[in-house]
């Protein structure tokens, strides 16, 4: 049986996390080793692999992860902001459970690393 993620633990509450958001759907929480001034993550409560596993199904929810995390951004007053979605190892994803990266406060490098 597959072994949950730290996220699905974050979830279900068995692991602390720094709340931002939270409702039926999704969970907001800051990094706990941020890149940025600023740097939450916003995560699907169903356990979706990445991007890459999504499917038509995900399109509302998708579209609810990006909104709740703009709307956390305005709460803090973010003009600008950087948002990533790491699929896959190459990419750097690290945590095989979908999650936003939305980070701000300081200038940002393109292309990324
Ligand atoms: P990724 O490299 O895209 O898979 O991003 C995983 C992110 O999760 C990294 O930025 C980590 O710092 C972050 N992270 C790992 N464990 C926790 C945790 N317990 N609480 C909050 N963020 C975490």
């Amino acid at each position: 049986m597959k072994q949950p993620t730290i996220f699905s633990k974050i979830v279900n509450g068995e692991i602390p996390c720094d709340k931002l958001f939270e409702d039926n759907n999704c969970l907001a929480f800051n990094d706990i080793a941020p890149q940025a001034p600023v740097h939450y993550l916003v995560i699907p409560k169903k356990p979706i692999i990445s991007l890459l596993s999504c499917i038509e199904e995900d399109q509302n929810l998708l579209g609810h992860l990006l909104l709740v995390g703009k709307n956390i951004a305005i709460d803090k007053n973010l003009k600008s902001w950087r948002t990533v979605i790491n699929t896959g190892e190459e990419s750097g994803q690290t945590i095989f459970h979908l999650h936003i990266h939305f980070l701000s406060g300081k200038i940002m490098k393109w292309p990324p690393g």
